[in-house]
């Protein structure tokens, strides 16, 4: 079949979102809220629930994010960098327990110690970092000691900690130091059943016996992210670190769709046709003529690519939505655009395209990026990048940011 027998669709430019322009980031607040209250519902009403808005919440907005969280029930917040946490104190987020976690030395403990904030050591080096700044600014530091249980990345290992409480514990009864905290982190909590989930959660019920042995008194002992709150009730302890889960997305496709775990992508990412076009058989498209048209054919352009986190990993491969159908992502995605093969239809100029979404209309999700682009949801998301404009919708009230 030619293009001149395929019925010409004179698709309407869809202007449901007036703020769609070259693209754009939708994140729904209402699911945010929806998915917080999802989580509560699987953990004990006494165990608190963490809003983790590292990344700039995983690349939806760490500050609307985090204020939605704690409408529907969510009671700290976490980053990763004193930086990340230091903008939240800024954006009047001061009421609210927040942990951050991953100090570099020479960073700025004593702006946390002023702001408020729970902070890690994992290290000797850490501890005297933030004891100095203690001393400097004449206030208590709030610190939660971390337990290397396996993970094998940040915190103590099991023949240092006795030390690290210790010395800990002498800066504590010097005022300079108050142990609030005693987490850990799951290496395979995305692997339900695993051995070392069960494992490390005994490692870290004897390290926090220990610490509670020699005199710390936590007002929250805590190891479980995501994966762990949905399918590892017994490492809930005080609090869980929900960070992937609060903004709809399934940690990995083993524990679950998001549908099946009863949470809604916040994020939907769209981009408005560029450009349709007639292709003959035999033209290249895009860089390098790696794809060539068999037959004639459309394209169409989506203003969007790799500067904005469309992972090249995808080129030939990623789905989007144009119209009813899903097309897929035809040669390489280059940085700042990419092509899809349109199979001969002529949508408008204009017309949105859908590259991921909630999946209930037929639009991809970000997991189905992820499998494209033989990565992680959590790398989808986190890297969509500041060119494009989040769109915050909540209960129907649309605002453009920044
Ligand atoms: C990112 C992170 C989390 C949240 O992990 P999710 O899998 O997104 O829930 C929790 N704890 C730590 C230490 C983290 O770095």
């Amino acid at each position: 079949m030619s293009v001149q027998d395929v019925p010409r669709r004179n698709r309407p430019v869809t202007t449901e979102s007036s703020s769609l322009r070259r693209a754009s980031a939708e994140i729904d607040l209402d699911a945010l809220r929806h998915n917080v209250r999802a989580l509560r519902a699987r953990i004990a009403p006494r165990v608190q629930l963490m809003a983790v808005v590292k990344a700039d919440g995983y690349g939806h907005g760490a500050v609307r994010c985090a204020q939605a969280a704690l409408t529907a029930g969510a009671s700290w917040l976490g980053t990763a960098t004193p930086h990340e946490a230091l903008a939240l104190r800024a954006a009047g987020l001061t009421d609210v327990p927040v942990l951050c976690w991953l100090w570099a030395p020479g960073d700025p403990w004593d702006r946390g110690i002023e702001a408020g904030l729970d902070m890690s050591v994992s290290d000797m080096w850490a501890l005297e970092e933030v004891c100095a700044a203690a001393r400097a600014t004449g206030k208590t530091a709030r610190i939660h000691l971390k337990a290397d249980t396996g993970l094998g990345r940040n915190g103590c290992q099991p023949a240092d900690w006795r030390r690290l409480v210790g010395e800990a514990l002498e800066a504590q009864g010097d005022g300079l130091v108050k142990v609030t905290g005693l987490w850990s982190h799951l290496a395979c909590a995305d692997v339900p059943g695993h051995p070392l989930n069960a494992a490390q959660v005994d490692v870290f019920r004897s390290m926090t016996e220990q610490a509670e042995k020699a005199g710390v008194e936590p007002e929250v002992r805590h190891i479980a992210n995501s994966s762990a709150t949905l399918t590892l009730p017994e490492a809930h302890f005080d609090l869980v670190r929900t960070g992937v889960a609060l903004y709809g997305l399934s940690p990995s496709p083993e524990i679950g769709t998001s549908a099946q775990l009863d949470l809604r992508p916040a994020m939907s990412l769209r981009a408005s046709m560029a450009l349709v076009k007639r292709l003959p058989a035999g033209h290249g498209v895009s860089y390098g003529r790696h794809h060539v048209t068999e037959d004639e054919t459309t394209i169409g352009l989506i203003p969007l690519g790799y500067a904005d986190g469309i992972p090249r990993h995808a080129s030939g491969r990623g789905p989007v939505l144009v119209g009813d159908d899903v097309r897929q992502v035809a040669g390489p995605v280059a940085m700042d655009q990419f092509m899809v093969d349109l199979g001969g239809d002529e949508p408008e100029p204009g017309t949105q395209a859908v590259l991921f979404g909630q999946g209930s209309r037929g639009e991809p999700t970000a997991q189905d990026w992820a499998q494209a682009a033989d990565t992680i949801v959590y790398e989808i998301v986190t890297r969509i990048g500041t060119r494009v404009p989040r769109v915050y919708v909540d209960g129907g009230d649309e605002r453009l940011m920044p």
